[in-house]
C-alpha cells in the first residue's frame, strides 16, 4: 500500500519567466546560426541562465569572456545585458561581423546616460557593481562622468561638486532591480539633491516590475516561495527578496528540478511559484514534476497582469526563415 502525499496547493504566477528582452537575444543567436552557419560566437552568456546556453552551446553557439577571444571571420553577438561602448568599437576597429543583442530597455537607459551627460550633467547610476549591465552601462560615459551607488547610505558620500541642490546631476537605474528598493535610494537622492534630473520613465523595467508585482499579490497566504532562476540572475534573486520581504520565510531560488529534494518544505501547504526573466517554461514544468513526486499537487494560475511586449530582431536577421 502506498502512503498518501501531502497535499499542496501551487500558486503559479503569471506573467513569469522569459521577457521580451531575453527572448529577442535568443532569437538573434538562434537566428544567426541558421544565416551565418556555425559557430557563432557570443560575448559572455547571451541571458543568465545555464540551460539556455548550454542549448544554444549544442546548436553551435561558442561563448566567450572578450572580444579577443573571437576570431576575425565569424559573426560575435553582444548579450542581453549590454556592452561599454568599448566593445563595439573594438569590433569595427577589427572589421568584425558583430550583432547586438542588447535589450532596447537597456539601450534606452544608455541613451538617458548619454543625453544626460551631453547636457553637462554628471550622471549618478543606481546599480548592483560588477553586474555585466552595471559595467555596460557605466561604460557608455568617461568614468568621471557616472558614479555608481546601491543603497539609500552611498548617497552621503556624493560630492556635491556639481551643485548643492543636484542641478548638475541625473540618476539612471540599472532595469533589474527591486522596484522597492530603488525607490529608497531615489528618495534619499531626491531629499539631497531635489533639482536632480529623473528619467522621463522608470528605467526598472516592465518585465522586473510585473514580476515584482505578481509574487507580492500571490505571497500572501503562501508559506513557501520558489522562484526559478539562476544564482547570477539579478532579477530572479530580487523575487526572492520580494517574497521574502512579503513575509515568507522559506523564500528560494532554484534552478532545476533536482534541487528541490534538497529544500525544507516542510510545513507548506500553499507555495508561490514563479521564474525569472531568463528562466525558460520548460524549467518550471520540471520543478513542478518535482514537487509531484512528493506531493499532491494542485496547481492556480494566479494571473496578476497581462503582457504582449515583443521586441524586434535587428534587420540583418528579420529575413531568416
Ligand atoms: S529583464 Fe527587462 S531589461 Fe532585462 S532583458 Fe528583460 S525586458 Fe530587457
Amino acid at each position: 500500500m502506498s502512503a498518501t502525499k501531502p497535499h499542496l496547493t501551487v500558486k503559479l504566477a503569471a506573467p513569469r519567466g522569459f521577457c521580451a528582452g531575453v527572448v529577442r537575444a535568443i532569437d538573434i543567436v538562434e537566428l544567426a546560426l541558421k544565416k551565418y552557419g556555425p559557430p557563432v560566437y557570443v560575448r559572455h552568456e547571451i541571458v543568465h541562465n545555464r540551460f539556455v546556453v548550454e542549448g544554444l552551446e549544442a546548436k553551435g553557439a561558442i561563448f566567450i569572456d572578450e572580444l579577443i577571444e573571437a576570431p576575425d571571420d565569424r559573426p560575435v553577438i553582444f548579450s542581453a545585458h549590454g556592452v561599454p561602448k568599448s566593445v563595439p568599437a573594438e569590433a569595427q576597429r577589427r572589421n568584425l561581423h558583430f550583432v547586438d543583442a542588447t535589450c532596447p530597455l537597456v539601450s534606452k537607459v544608455h541613451r538617458e546616460a548619454e543625453r544626460a551627460h551631453g547636457a553637462g550633467k554628471r550622471v549618478i547610476l543606481i546599480g548592483h557593481d560588477g553586474h555585466p549591465e552595471v559595467i555596460g552601462t557605466l561604460g557608455q560615459l568617461p568614468g568621471d562622468a557616472v558614479t555608481l551607488i546601491e543603497h539609500p547610505e552611498d548617497v552621503a558620500r556624493i560630492d556635491t561638486n556639481d551643485g548643492e541642490d543636484g542641478s548638475g546631476l541625473a540618476y539612471v537605474t540599472q532595469t533589474t532591480l527591486s522596484v522597492d528598493d530603488t525607490s529608497a535610494v531615489i528618495d534619499a537622492l531626491k531629499q539631497r539633491f531635489p533639482a536632480i534630473t529623473e528619467p522621463k520613465a522608470g528605467d526598472i523595467c516592465y518585465a522586473t516590475t510585473n514580476r515584482q508585482e505578481a509574487v507580492k499579490i500571490i505571497a500572501p497566504g503562501c508559506e513557501g516561495f520558489l522562484v526559478v532562476g539562476a544564482p547570477n540572475s539579478s532579477n530572479s534573486n530580487r523575487l526572492v527578496d520580494v517574497a521574502q520581504q512579503s513575509g515568507v520565510a522559506k523564500a528560494y531560488l532554484v534552478q532545476r528540478g533536482t534541487d528541490v529534494a534538497k529544500l525544507d518544505l516542510s510545513g507548506i501547504q500553499t507555495l508561490g511559484l514563479t521564474a525569472g526573466a531568463s528562466a525558460p517554461e520548460v524549467l518550471v514544468e520540471e520543478i513542478l514534476d518535482a514537487l509531484r513526486r512528493d506531493f499532491d499537487v494542485t496547481v492556480n494560475v494566479e494571473v496578476v497582469r497581462e503582457e504582449n511586449v515583443i521586441f524586434n530582431v535587428p534587420l540583418e536577421l528579420r529575413d531568416v526563415v
